[in-house]
C-alpha cells in the first residue's frame, strides 16, 4: 500500500515529489481538513514546506483528480482524498464537524435534477446542515423533566 500514493500521482500525470507525498499523507490521515490544518500537518512532516507550496500541491491534486475540495457555505474549503463517488456531507453548524454521506440509492439519483436546463450534469454536491451528536449532547436545552403523577388512592367509591 505504500507505493500507491506514488502510483496515484503518476496516474494523474503528476510528478512524484516529497511535498505531494506529504500532502497526500496528511489528507489520508485527516479527511475534510481545511487548508490551515493541512499546512500545519504537512509542515510537521516536511518542515521546509512553505504554505504557498502546500496550496500549490492542493491545487495540483484537485485538478489532477486525486483530491476533492468541498466548500460548505461560510466555512473554509475542506480537502479530502475520497473522490469520484459523488458522496455528500453532513456539516455541524456548531463545531464544523464533517461526516461523509453516501448516495444511498443506486447510482447517484442526485445527478438527475427535475430540469437540467440543457446542462450535462456530472457532479452534485449536497451539504446537510445540522448539529453533530457531540454538540447535541452538549446543549443543556434537552433537560427533560419527568412528570411523575402520584396516583395513589385517587379513585373514590
Ligand atoms: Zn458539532
Ligand atoms: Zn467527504
Amino acid at each position: 500500500m505504500e507505493t500507491t500514493r506514488q502510483e496515484q500521482l503518476r496516474t494523474a500525470g503528476l510528478r512524484v515529489t516529497r511535498p505531494r507525498l506529504s500532502v497526500l499523507q496528511v489528507l489520508a490521515e485527516r479527511p475534510h481538513a481545511d487548508v490551515d490544518a493541512i499546512v500545519t500537518a504537512a509542515r510537521a512532516l516536511h518542515p521546509t514546506l512553505s504554505p504557498q507550496a502546500v496550496y500549490g500541491v492542493l491545487e495540483a491534486l484537485v485538478s489532477g483528480g486525486l483530491a476533492r475540495r468541498i466548500e460548505p457555505a461560510g466555512a473554509p474549503a475542506l480537502f479530502e482524498l475520497r473522490v469520484g463517488d459523488n458522496h455528500h456531507h453532513l456539516v455541524c453548524r456548531s463545531c464544523g464537524a464533517v461526516a461523509d454521506v453516501d448516495c444511498t440509492v443506486g447510482a447517484a439519483p442526485c445527478l438527475t435534477p427535475s430540469d437540467t436546463a440543457g446542462f450535462v450534469v456530472d457532479e452534485a454536491e449536497v451539504v446537510f446542515w445540522g448539529l453533530c451528536r457531540e454538540c447535541r449532547v452538549g446543549t443543556p436545552a434537552g433537560t427533560a423533566q419527568v412528570d411523575q403523577h402520584d396516583n395513589r388512592g385517587g379513585a373514590s367509591g
